[in-house]
This record gives C-alpha cells, structure tokens and sequence, in this order.
C-alpha cells in the first residue's frame, strides 16, 4: 500500500483552486461508498426536505444540527455508510490509497504530484 501524504498547506492550495475560499462549498467524496457531500449540500438537502438520513446520526434535522455539528469533512453522512476520519482537516493531512474522505476532483495522481 502506497502512502501519500500531503501537508495541510498543499490540501487547502488544492481545495481552494478546485472549490474557491469557501469551505462549506468543498465537495468531500468517500473513498468507501462514493458519496459526496459539502457542509452546503446538507444544509440545502435540509432546506428541500427537511432531513437528512445518515447512518451515523439517523434522522438530521435542521433543529439538531447545531447539536451534532456533523464534519462533512471528516465523516460520511451517508444513509448508507458510516465512515469516519478523525481529523481530516485539523491535522496535517497523511492518508494511504484506501481510507479517507478526499475531495471530489482530487485524484490520487494529482495527490502524488503536489509540492
Ligand atoms: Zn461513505
């Protein structure tokens, strides 16, 4: 298994040219299931439908979202999944190929070609 690591520094640089400044606009992707997600799109899915289901937290509404303050960045809301990476984002970033949330439009190659 390949390690690739990044530095904080190089995954915003990277985060910022694919989504601008904005980091509830980055699109997290789940490397277990595939699915995607921002802090904006759960919100606006709790804007259309009042809830969101995931499996870690179950029904999220509006009302105990401040409660639960679910990290798009660091765990995946789907209704299906349940995974979990502690610390995406507050800590240097070290990943291997298989376990994390990266975000969407961040490949592997251009992991390996950031310095
Ligand atoms: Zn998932």
């Amino acid at each position: 298994m390949s390690l690739v690591v990044l530095t904080k520094e190089q995954f915003y640089e990277q985060g910022e040219k694919l989504f601008g400044k904005n980091r509830r606009d980055w699109v997290f992707c789940c490397e277990w299931c595939k699915f995607e997600q921002s802090f904006n799109s759960i919100k606006k899915q709790l804007n259309e439908k009042g809830f969101i289901k995931s499996m870690r937290y179950g029904i999220i509404t509006e009302k105990n979202l401040d409660e639960l303050q679910p990290k798009p960045d660091q765990e995946c809301l789907s209704e299906n999944c349940n995974y979990v990476s502690y610390g995406l984002i507050g800590s240097g970033l070290e990943v291997d190929d298989n376990r994390y949330l990266m975000l969407k439009g961040m490949t592997k190659l251009n992991k390996c070609d950031a310095s």
